[in-house]
């Protein structure tokens, strides 16, 4: 994953974001080109499979416990809804399932096996799978690998300057060492960012920055307007032009030529012909499905009909890397080896205690 070396200081980039639009959109159209299948663009399904009452403070986000907004804690989804789920988008032309939990970190208990389990399963269906935890160790990232990850998202949100502005309850250096400890344990990394939350164009461009002195920079960059909710800190920020995301994705697009540009949440706020200047300018992916996490996305119809419109087609998963192996995971074998033994001390138990002449035998069960 190369990175354009002509826009490698912050002044360069920031020159580069305010050049007459068209001549930016041009440059871009010209990069993606030469880089990717301008018609492809991969259409990606996100779902929130653990909702809401998370302990962050991110100012953009219903999902944190501490907002009042409209959105409910929901408990870990099971495997089978999340398959079921998968299947469906599928079907729909999805070809990535992104699994989203809002945590404030992954926690070694019963609730990651699950992930585990479903990253499996959608592996499975080959479907790419990526997820969107929050704070992970290195020794985490490893077990999702081995499940058949295929990408991790860990947004940086915004520049390392403004950071401070949208969230306090962690340090820009923590999410810098998720993605180091995902792009550790071989995961193709996904990470990028949201205008619109009162930021300057300088803290874009920062933002680009950050990506820019990583070793290697995201194989996957989303770009987000905010989606201004109710009852959040960010609920009064005036909605962005969508000239501003189309200026964005261009600026990206030609900073990382090889990375998957995304033109991800506040698509309901464009319209037909900014979303075509934004794929025109790189962006190759967008997520299908009417909602986003909590917030709304268009219609998959509308999608549809837009991609006939512009004569684009759906990318095939693993057109960008190769489907993960995946491979059994100790400590759920474990587990299973614990559940099989206990089950079948109980049937023995129950056997005995029904038997004529036996009195039910005392039994101690496998912790
Ligand atoms: S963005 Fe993620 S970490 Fe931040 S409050 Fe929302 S769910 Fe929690």
């Amino acid at each position: 994953m190369k990175v354009n070396t002509q826009y490698t200081t912050i002044e360069s980039l920031l020159e580069l974001y305010n050049k007459p639009l068209l001549e930016l959109v041009f440059e871009a159209a010209t990069v993606h080109r030469e880089h990717h299948d301008p018609r492809e663009v991969q259409m990606s399904s996100l779902l929130s499979i653990k909702t809401g009452g998370c302990p962050e403070d991110c100012g953009y986000c219903p999902q944190a416990a501490r907002y009042h907004t409209d959105v409910d804690a929901h408990k870990l989804m099971s495997v089978d809804s999340v398959i079921e789920q998968a299947q469906n988008a599928k079907q729909n032309g999805s070809s990535r399932l992104c699994m989203g939990a809002a945590w404030r970190e992954v926690r070694d208990n019963k609730d990651f096996d699950n992930v585990i389990e479903m990253v499996r399963a959608v592996n499975d269906l080959d479907m790419e799978v990526c997820c969107t935890l929050g704070m992970l160790s290195e020794n985490q990232a490893e077990r999702l690998k081995n499940a058949g990850l295929f990408a991790y998202n860990h947004n940086l949100d915004t520049s390392a300057d403004y950071y401070d502005d949208v969230i306090s309850t962690r340090e820009y250096e923590d999410r810098l060492n998720t993605i180091e400890n995902a792009r550790k344990a071989g995961i193709s990394v996904c990470s990028g960012g949201i205008i619109g939350m009162g930021e300057a164009v300088e803290d874009r461009v920062g933002l680009l920055m950050s990506y820019m002195e990583m070793e290697t920079p995201p194989e996957s960059i989303p770009i987000n307007a905010l989606v201004a909710v109710e009852g959040t800190p960010m609920a009064d920020q005036k909605p962005i032009e969508q000239w501003e995301m189309i200026r964005m994705v261009a600026t990206t697009r030609i900073a990382f030529p090889q990375s998957v540009v995304r033109l991800s949440a506040g698509r309901t706020k464009m319209n037909m012909e900014g979303q075509a200047l934004c794929f025109m300018a790189g962006a190759s992916s967008i997520f299908a499905g009417d909602k986003l996490l909590t917030t709304p996305n268009p219609e998959y119809n509308e999608d549809m009909e837009m991609f006939k419109i512009l004569g684009l087609i759906p990318k095939k998963s693993f057109a960008d890397g190769e489907k993960p192996v995946s491979k059994p995971d100790a400590i759920i074998e474990e587990r299973k080896k614990k559940e099989k033994a206990r089950a079948e001390q109980l049937a023995e138990a129950r056997e005995a205690s029904t038997r004529e002449g036996f009195e039910p035998r005392k039994v101690t069960l496998v912790k």
